[in-house]
């Protein structure tokens, strides 16, 4: 029961039957607050290439700095604002920070291959006017199209493939990378992957959690690997927690990686740090 669990913050923010339409307007109206009041921020997560070890890139992940909860992530309170139409302008505002960031780190020397990952919500993807968007993001950032990618789950996709294969078109010729995020976890169809422009695959971190234990599991992300690579996909493996897993991604080609073995989801300026460091060592082990 989450009142005496100590969870009631979670239970809060979570839109369960629990959530009382009291609650809901209460956090949504702190929401708006939030936006306005700087309250929202982007933490970095390293994306590797599994080959190298070399930083590839760094996927944004939203944080919210409650003024009395603490530090809140997603799952607490994005279905909420997906309610509504804070679904998209929280969206926007993630793309520009996003964009505004890896602007800066794509300036470093040695750095201009660099890309942002950036996860795109289904309200964003169908309400917003993301090709929009992210032309006017990539225009006032002077950002080269090709550091930017736009991560979207299959459920947001299978919802009107049609539609989304157009969208997804518009991204690519753009030269922006669509990656599709929480493989495995959805619903697509292999027919509806196969008109779809993307360019990776990001393997769910439950996969990889049970890969070390379980076969079947093993065997699951063997094939889906074997296909995006057939596909000339990037696969990325999420959630890498154990040099283990780290192991086993590798043997089965996953091309990337990402997870806390490396690095958890951080602020800017330490994720700026993350970067000098992991520079230097890769220099200095040529
Ligand atoms: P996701 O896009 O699949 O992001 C990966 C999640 O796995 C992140 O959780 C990340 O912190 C977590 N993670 C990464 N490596 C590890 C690991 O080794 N172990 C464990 N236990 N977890 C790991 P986070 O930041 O809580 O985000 C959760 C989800 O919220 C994301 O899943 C994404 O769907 C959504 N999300 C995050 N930021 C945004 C955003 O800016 N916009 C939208 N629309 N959704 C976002
Ligand atoms: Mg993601
Ligand atoms: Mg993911
Ligand atoms: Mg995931």
């Amino acid at each position: 029961y989450a009142k005496s669990s100590g969870k009631r913050t979670y239970a809060l923010f979570t839109p369960s039957m629990h959530t009382s339409a009291m609650d809901r307007l209460r956090l949504d109206a702190e929401l708006r607050h939030a936006i306005d009041n700087d309250q929202l921020e982007l933490f970095y997560q390293p994306i590797l290439a599994l080959g190298t070890g070399q930083v590839t890139g760094v996927e944004a992940l939203l944080r919210w700095r409650h003024p009395t909860r603490g530090l809140l992530v997603p799952p607490v309170f994005l279905p909420i604002a997906e309610e509504s139409d804070l679904g998209v302008r929280i969206g926007t505002w993630v793309l520009r920070t996003a964009c505004r960031q890896v602007a800066q780190w794509c300036r470093e020397p040695g750095r201009e291959q660099f890309r942002m990952s950036v996860n795109v919500s289904n309200r964003q993807f169908w309400q917003g006017r993301l090709i929009e968007d992210v032309i006017n993001c990539l225009d006032a950032y002077g950002l080269d199209p090709g550091c930017l990618a736009l991560e979207i789950t299959e459920g947001v996709i299978m919802h009107d493939v049609r539609q989304a294969t157009q969208l997804l078109a518009g991204l690519s010729e753009m030269g922006v990378e669509v990656h599709i995020d929480d493989f495995g976890t959805g619903y697509s169809s292999l027919e509806a992957l196969h008109d779809l422009p993307f360019a990776a695959l990001k393997i769910d971190r439950s996969f990889v959690s049970r890969m070390t234990t379980s076969p079947r599991s093993r065997e699951l992300v063997r094939t889906i690997v074997t296909m995006g690579l057939n596909l000339d996909l990037q696969v990325i493996a999420e959630g890498i927690e154990t040099s283990e897993e780290l192991d086993l991604v590798r043997r089965l080609g996953c091309t990337h990686g990402q997870g806390y073995l490396y690095s958890r989801p951080v602020p800017s300026d330490e994720c700026t740090k993350y970067l000098a460091e992991q520079r230097e060592t890769t220099v200095g082990h040529r």
